[in-house]
């Protein structure tokens, strides 16, 4: 062992995960870490094994060998809503909001006290909920939307309610699958900013294809190839990588 040497703590410590999809290795033998605080960006062509990499942590697909701590917790063992309880949130590329719900209804059913559509429209709308819901509203740029159908929101600000009602729980982690896909110039930009926001207190993973968006936000970037890690670092490192340029960039 060494002497005066700390193991690092990683938020998030993926080592060595795969997965096999009826012989075919979606993720193999992947290893990445993700620190507090961080915007953490994977790029890489489609069936690259991005998405599944998303699936992998928050539950959704079971590992077929290899690890993933979460703050020292095995994730590869627990069942989904168990992972959400640990502080892992994930958003998914459609937005699943209700659309016949208003933007503070849509807030309100996902603050953690009431999960389900039912208990949330029954309980009291106390002042701590109330207040919540205010504080994520301005950070999603919906605050003068509260009372609007989600219906009638753009394409842009469905994205951000649905972030809105991740953030609600307060997740230590938050994953976005292509967050900025069919948003203008203008709503990218404002994710950017919601995004820089928001690591104050949790880490982001993000899967994005708009290189703009990825230098806007990307603290280390992530470029995955037929499920490996093809090149990592600073956005300047991977964009200059010939062998990122060959698979990804170049095309
Ligand atoms: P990306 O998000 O990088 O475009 P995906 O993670 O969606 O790629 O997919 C990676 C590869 O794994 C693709 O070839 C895809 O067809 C395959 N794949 C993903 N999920 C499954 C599954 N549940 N069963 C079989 N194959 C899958
Ligand atoms: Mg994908």
């Amino acid at each position: 062992m060494l002497v005066g040497h700390q193991p690092k703590e990683f938020l998030l410590a993926v080592e060595a995960l795969t997965v096999s999809f009826d012989g075919f290795k979606a993720v193999n033998d992947l290893s990445f870490y993700v620190d507090e605080n961080e915007i953490r960006v994977i790029i890489g062509p489609n069936g690259a094994g991005k998405t599944t990499v998303l699936d992998l942590i928050c539950g959704k697909t079971k590992a077929t060998s290899g690890s993933i701590q979460f703050r020292g917790k095995e994730l590869t063992r627990m069942r989904e809503n168990e992972i959400v309880k640990t502080g892992v949130g994930r958003k998914f590329q459609n937005p699943s909001i209700y659309d016949d719900l208003t933007v503070f209804e849509n807030l309100e059913i996902s603050y953690p006290r009431g999960r389900s559509v039912f208990g949330a429209l029954t309980f009291t709308r106390d002042a701590a909920v109330r207040d919540r819901v205010h504080e994520v509203a301005e950070m999603i740029f919906l605050k003068d939307r509260l009372n609007m159908n989600a219906d009638l929101l753009s394409h842009g600000q469905k994205q951000w309610l649905e972030i809105g009602m991740l953030l609600i729980q307060d997740p230590d982690l938050l994953m976005l699958d292509e967050p900025v896909a069919g948003m203008s110039v203008s709503e990218r930009a404002k994710t950017a900013e919601l995004l820089n926001r928001i690591i104050k207190n949790r880490s982001v993973l993000v899967i994005e294809h708009d290189m703009k968006f990825v230098e806007d936000i990307a603290h280390k970037v992530t470029v995955l190839h037929q499920g490996q890690i093809l090149s990592e670092g600073t956005m300047e490192k991977v964009k200059n990588d010939p062998k990122v340029v060959e698979v990804y960039l170049g095309h």
